[in-house]
C-alpha cells in the first residue's frame, strides 16, 4: 500500500472510517469524502503514520464528486483506489415507500458510485489500480422493506462486473464486497426482535464488524487480488450461500 492514494466514500463512520484506518495500518495515504466531519477519523488515520485528507462531499452529486477529486490530484497528487461505500437506508414496505424514498436511495447508494468512478476512472489509466463497491447481501438476495436499497445494491453488482470488463485491459480491477449484518450505526436501528431472528438464522451465530469487511477490501486492493476482477464476494457469517 505504501505510497498509494486511496479514497474512501462514506469514510467519516462504520465500515469506511474502519476501511480507511487498516488501509493506513497497511500503510496507504487515505482521502475521505463524506458529507459529516472527518476529523477524528482523520487524525486516526494519520496516527498510523501515513497522510490523510478528508474532503466534504456529497457523493449523490457528479458536479460536488467532480470537484472532490480535482482537490485530491492537487493535495495528493494521484489516486490510486477507490472505494465506493458511503450508503444510506430508507427502509419501508413498497405500499408505504414515497417516490422521495426511492429516488434518494438510489441517488446515494448507486449513483455515487457511478459519479465516483466516472470522475476517477480517466485518472486511474496511467497507473492502473483497484476499484471496491460496497454493495450488500440485500442486492444478492433482496430483503424484505429494503425494495429501495436493495435495487441500489443489485445495481452496484452489474455496474461491477461491467466495469470490470470494460476497464480491465488497462490494469484496472473493480470488485464488490456483499457484507452481511455488521455492527455499526446502519444497524443500530434495528429493533431487537428482527435482530435475535436474524442471529438465529447465521451460521456463524454472531453479527459482523466492520473490520471483518476491511480486511476483505485490503486483500482485494493490495497484491494479493492482483488476479481478481468482477467478482461479489459474500462476508455475512454464511447468512447466504
Ligand atoms: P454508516 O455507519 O451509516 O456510515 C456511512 C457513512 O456514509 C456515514 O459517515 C454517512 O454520513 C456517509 N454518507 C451518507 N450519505 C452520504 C453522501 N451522500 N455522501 C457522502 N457520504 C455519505 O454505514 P455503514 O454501516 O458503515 O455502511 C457502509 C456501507 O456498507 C454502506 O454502503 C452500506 O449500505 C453497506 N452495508 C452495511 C451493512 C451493515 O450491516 N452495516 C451491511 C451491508 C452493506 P451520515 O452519518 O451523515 O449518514
Amino acid at each position: 500500500m505504501k505510497d498509494t492514494i486511496t479514497i474512501v466514500t462514506g469514510g467519516s463512520h462504520g465500515i469506511g472510517r474502519c476501511i480507511a484506518e487498516f488501509l493506513a495500518e497497511k500503510g496507504g495515504n487515505i482521502a475521505i469524502f463524506d458529507v459529516v466531519d472527518g476529523t477524528d477519523s482523520v487524525d486516526a488515520v494519520r496516527s498510523k503514520g501515513v497522510n490523510a485528507d478528508f474532503f466534504n462531499v456529497d457523493v449523490s452529486s457528479l458536479k460536488a464528486v467532480e470537484s472532490g477529486v480535482e482537490d485530491v490530484l492537487k493535495k495528493m497528487g494521484k489516486i490510486n483506489n477507490l472505494i465506493n461505500n458511503a450508503g444510506i437506508t430508507v427502509d419501508k414496505l413498497l405500499l408505504r415507500m414515497k417516490e422521495e424514498d426511492w429516488d434518494r436511495v438510489i441517488q446515494v447508494n448507486l449513483k455515487s458510485v457511478f459519479n465516483c468512478t466516472k470522475s476517477v476512472i480517466r485518472h486511474m489509466l496511467k497507473t492502473g489500480g483497484s476499484i471496491v463497491n460496497i454493495s450488500s447481501i440485500a442486492g444478492v438476495m433482496g430483503n424484505a422493506g429494503q425494495a429501495n436499497y436493495a435495487a441500489s445494491k443489485a445495481g452496484i453488482i452489474g455496474f461491477t462486473k461491467t466495469i470490470a470488463k470494460e476497464y480491465g485491459e488497462r490494469g484496472i480491477r473493480v470488485n464488490a464486497i456483499a457484507p452481511g449484518f455488521i455492527k455499526t450505526k446502519m444497524t443500530d436501528a434495528i429493533d431487537d426482535r428482527l435482530r435475535d431472528e436474524m442471529l438465529k438464522a447465521i451460521p456463524l451465530k454472531k453479527f459482523g464488524e466492520p473490520l471483518d469487511v476491511a480486511h476483505l477490501v485490503y486483500f482485494l486492493v493490495s497484491h494479493y487480488g492482483s488476479y481478481i476482477t468482477g467478482e461479489v464476494i459474500n462476508v455475512n457469517g454464511g447468512l447466504y450461500m
